[in-house]
């Protein structure tokens, strides 16, 4: 095979690696469709496409480390920049959606690779959801944004949430995403001072050799390849691999739930003025649709229904 077909092998793929003999995890995560699928429902200028590939490679790596299936999200709110707001979620570890929203000109800074350029003096948080029918509380944690990068923001607040130092790189190519994270777990409980020692001092090299690897490395070899020419003087275990896609969560019963919020009154006068009412998502297009019989549905209480789906 080809060394392209190899490397394309990977997309929207994440795998997780351990280093033998040394309390180090890492992800790695290609996206190449799943940001296609997202910049298909909405096109970006290439900054914030970029800033959101980013994202999405972000969420996805964390919610591989999480104990439970739920959701990561990583939100921005902006004040004084040119990005109002975006967000990036994966869900169950595997299903990614995400959008950004952008003042009208943003022709300035067409270019900028600063967070604060786009963020301003806003705020981006990360939220952990567990799936609704467990007990566990959703948690949300400010990113301190001290540092111009995404990547570089992320990995402080990695080491400071979660008191592991780490190491994470994000680079958004034309038509693909990469993310790497590697972390420094607590040694051993059993373990010697020599052998924390150690172990430190396998994190240091580990992390200057991940410190050499080239943005086109990281762009276009393959995970295994990668791993293999970073770290080849450590027997690092690849895990098979988990396969991600953009995905939404949209449906029309939640479309009826948000249409419920409004009164009879404003329902008939929206039918009025339009004919139909329209519901879109704004995370992947798909356009919900209301006529008479189906707000009359609503307004009883009763589910409404696609076209099609039932008889009216
Ligand atoms: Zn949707």
């Amino acid at each position: 095979m080809d060394a392209e077909l190899v490397a394309a092998a990977d997309n929207d793929k994440l795998y997780r690696f351990t280093f033998e003999g040394f309390p180090v995890r890492g992800q790695w995560v290609r996206l190449s469709r799943t940001i296609a699928d997202a910049q298909a429902v909405r096109a970006y200028p290439a900054a914030i496409a970029d800033l959101l590939n980013e994202m999405f490679a972000a969420v996805a790596m964390f919610a591989d480390n999480l104990k439970f299936e739920g959701a990561v999200a990583l939100q921005s709110r902006g004040n004084g920049g040119a990005l109002i707001r975006s967000l990036a979620e994966c869900r169950n570890q595997q299903h990614l959606r995400g959008i950004a929203h952008l003042e009208e000109d943003i022709a300035l800074h067409p270019n900028a690779q600063d967070l604060s350029v786009w963020l301003g003096d806003g705020q981006l948080a990360l939220s952990l959801i567990p799936p609704p029918d467990t007990q566990q509380t959703p948690y949300q944690g400010l990113v301190a944004l001290t540092e111009p990068t995404l990547a570089a923001n992320l990995e402080h607040y990695l080491e400071v949430s979660e008191q592991l130092p780490s190491r994470l790189f994000l680079t958004s190519a034309r038509d693909s995403v990469t993310g790497l994270l590697l972390q420094r777990l607590p040694s051993a409980d059993q373990a010697t001072e020599i052998s924390a020692a150690d172990d430190d001092e396998a994190w240091s090299t580990i992390t200057t050799l991940a410190d050499t690897v080239t943005v086109e490395e990281l762009q276009t070899l393959p995970a295994e390849v990668m791993l293999r020419r970073l770290f080849n003087e450590y027997t690092c275990r690849l895990h098979p691999p988990r396969s991600l896609s953009y995905r939404c969560t949209c449906s029309r019963q939640k479309s009826d739930r948000t249409l419920r919020i409004l009164d009879a009154r404003e329902l008939e006068s929206l039918l009025e003025e339009q004919g139909q009412i329209h519901v879109d998502c704004e995370f992947c297009g798909t356009r919900y649709a209301y006529d008479a019989i189906d707000v009359g549905a609503l307004l009883s209480g009763a589910d409404t229904a696609p076209p099609g789906a039932t008889p009216h």
